[in-house]
C-alpha cells in the first residue's frame, strides 16, 4: 500500500455535488491513499489553530478558516493582486502593501502548522498554486522530511517581473524546499530553470535536478486535462436548446472567468472587426460567458466596465432590431449546459493574454462531434497551445489576426474541421485529468527522501539526494 496523500489547496470542494476536473481526479488519488485534503473554509473564521472537518466528500476534507483581514490581505491582496498579476505578466497591476505580505506569511506558516499537526513521516504532501509558494520551507522549518511536491496552475513569472516582489531571491528559496516542481508546460518549465540559472546559489545536476544549497528539486510540465469522457458524454446527453426561441443562426462562444488576463476585450473588438467584413446576408453572433470574479478589486472593477462598455458600443453599431450579434453573460453557467453550448457552437474563441493551461480549450474540443466538429481559435500565449497546435493559433495582441481567424473558422471546410479536432481530441484524450494526477504523484513518490529537516537557526538546508 503507498504512503498517504495530503493535498492542500487554496480552495477544498463544499458540499456532496462538488464537481470539475481537479476534484475529480485529487479524490480519487485521496481515496486510494486514504489521504486527507486541506483548504481553506468558504466562510470567515476567527484565524483558529486548528482544522475543522468538511462534511460531503468520500474523501477526508479539513478546513483552515481565515479571518475577514486575511480574506482581504492574504486571499485577495498577496495573492490575487501581486501574484496573480506577476504571474501574468501584468506587474503595472501589481498592487504591492507591506500588510499584504506578512498576511501571506503568517497564513503560509499557520496551514504549516496545521498540516504539521496531520502528516506521518511517511506521508506525500502535494501543495496547489501561487497561495503556498512558502508553505514547503515553513513545513520543512517544523522538521518535516516528507516528500513536498508542488503544482503551479497559473504561468510561472518571467525572471525579470521576479524583482517586483519585496524579497526577489526569497522566491527561488521558497520552491527549493519543494522535491518536486510542476508546471504546465515547457515555456513554464524553462521560465523556472532560468531563474535558477541566474541564481549563484543554484547548481544543475547531470540529471536535471536543481540543487540550492544541500536541497535538490525536480522540475517538470504535467499539462492539466480534463476529465474528458465525462464532459463528452455530457455534451452528447442533449437536452432542451439553452437558447429556448432565441438560438442564433451561428455562433461563436467565449467561456472564462472575467479576469483581465482572458483577453475579452480584445476578443470583442476582433469580432466587431470581423463583422465589418463579414460575407453580405450573414448574422453571426459571440456569445460571451463571462462570470464575475474577484470583483472588490479594482483591476477586476476596470475590466467589468470596460467590458461592458465595449459589448455596448459594438451592439449599438451592428445590431438589427431582430439580431443582437454580441451576447455577454456576465453570469456563471452550470457545466452541463456549458457543455450542451460547446456542442452547438461553429467556434470557440480562447484569447488569454497568459493563462495556465485554459481548460476551456480542451472542454469545446472534448464537446464536439466528430462528424461535424466546430473550430478552435487559440491564443499562442495560452499554455494549452504548445501541445493543441492543430487549432487556429492567433495572437491575442493582433485584432486583425483574430478577425481573420473568425472568418477562417466560419468558412472552414468539413474535412480540415474534422483533421483538426481528431488531432486536438488526440491531446485531449491524452492529458486527461487523472493521468496529470498519477503522472505527479508517482514522478514525486520517486523523488529522492529528505533525510535532515533544517535544525532551526539553520540557515544552511540540510539535506540529502
Ligand atoms: N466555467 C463554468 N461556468 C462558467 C464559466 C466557466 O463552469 O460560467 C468553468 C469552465 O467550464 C472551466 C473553468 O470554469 O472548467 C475555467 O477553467 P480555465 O482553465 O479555462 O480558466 P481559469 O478560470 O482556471 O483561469
Amino acid at each position: 500500500m503507498s504512503s498517504r496523500l495530503i493535498a492542500i489547496s487554496n480552495r477544498i470542494p463544499i458540499g456532496a455535488n462538488a464537481s470539475g476536473g481537479l476534484v475529480v481526479a485529487l479524490r480519487e488519488a485521496l481515496a486510494q491513499s486514504k489521504g486527507i485534503w486541506i483548504g481553506a473554509h468558504p466562510d470567515p473564521g476567527a484565524g483558529e489553530e486548528r482544522l475543522e472537518p468538511v462534511e460531503g466528500g468520500a474523501e477526508t476534507r479539513m478546513a483552515f478558516r481565515l479571518t475577514e483581514e486575511e480574506m482581504s490581505d492574504y486571499y485577495l491582496g498577496f495573492a490575487n493582486s501581486v501574484l496573480w498579476p506577476l504571474c501574468h505578466r501584468r506587474v503595472d497591476l501589481v498592487d504591492m502593501q507591506a500588510a499584504y505580505e506578512r498576511s501571506y506569511r503568517a497564513v503560509n506558516a499557520r496551514v504549516a502548522r496545521l498540516v504539521a499537526q496531520m502528516a506521518r513521516p511517511d506521508d506525500v504532501i502535494w501543495v496547489h498554486d501561487y497561495h503556498f509558494f512558502p508553505l514547503a520551507q515553513e513545513l520543512r522549518a517544523l522538521g518535516l522530511t516528507n516528500r513536498i511536491g508542488f503544482f503551479l496552475h497559473v504561468p510561472f513569472p518571467s525572471l525579470g517581473d521576479l524583482s517586483v516582489l519585496p524579497k526577489p531571491d526569497d522566491f527561488a528559496d521558497w520552491l527549493a524546499d519543494f522535491d518536486l516542481l510542476g508546471f504546465q508546460t515547457q515555456g513554464d518549465v524553462a521560465r523556472c530553470l532560468e531563474m535558477y540559472r541566474a541564481d549563484p546559489r543554484a547548481e544543475f545536476m547531470m540529471d536535471g535536478t536543481v540543487k540550492m544549497g544541500s536541497r535538490i528539486t525536480s522540475v517538470a510540465a504535467f499539462p492539466i486535462g480534463i476529465e474528458t469522457e465525462d464532459f463528452r458524454a455530457q455534451a452528447q446527453e442533449g437536452g432542451p436548446n439553452p437558447f429556448g426561441r432565441e438560438a442564433p443562426e451561428w455562433f461563436i462562444i467565449g467561456v472564462d472567468r472575467l479576469d483581465y488576463s482572458k483577453g475579452i476585450p480584445g476578443r470583442f473588438r476582433a469580432f466587431g472587426r470581423y463583422l465589418e467584413t463579414r460575407p453580405e446576408g450573414t448574422r453571426p453572433c459571440l456569445v460571451q460567458i463571462a462570470p464575475p470574479t474577484r470583483d472588490t478589486v479594482k483591476a477586476y472593477q476596470d475590466i467589468t466596465n470596460e467590458l461592458e462598455s465595449i459589448a455596448g458600443h459594438l451592439n449599438g453599431a451592428f445590431a438589427e432590431l431582430d439580431w443582437t450579434p454580441f451576447r455577454y453573460i456576465h453570469r456563471k453557467v452550470e457545466r452541463a449546459k456549458l457543455a450542451r453550448l460547446y456542442r452547438m457552437a461553429e467556434a470557440c474563441a480562447v484569447t488569454s493574454l497568459a493563462d495556465g493551461m485554459n481548460l476551456v480549450a480542451k472542454e469545446f474540443v472534448a464537446a464536439q462531434d466528430a462528424d461535424d466538429p466546430g473550430v478552435l481559435i487559440l491564443s499562442r500565449f495560452a499554455g494549452a497551445a504548445e501541445d493543441m497546435s492543430a487549432a487556429l493559433l492567433v495572437n491575442p495582441h493582433d485584432i486583425e489576426d483574430m478577425a481573420r481567424a473568425i472568418g477562417r473558422a466560419f468558412e472552414m471546410p468539413l474535412a480540415e474541421r474534422q483533421e483538426r479536432n481528431a488531432a486536438l481530441m488526440e491531446v485531449v484524450e491524452r492529458t486527461d485529468v487523472a493521468q496529470w494526477a498519477d503522472a505527479f504523484l508517482s514522478r514525486l513518490r520517486k523523488c529522492p527522501p529528505t533525510l535532515f529537516a533544517p535544525e532551526p537557526g539553520d540557515a544552511g538546508m540540510k539535506s540529502a539526494g
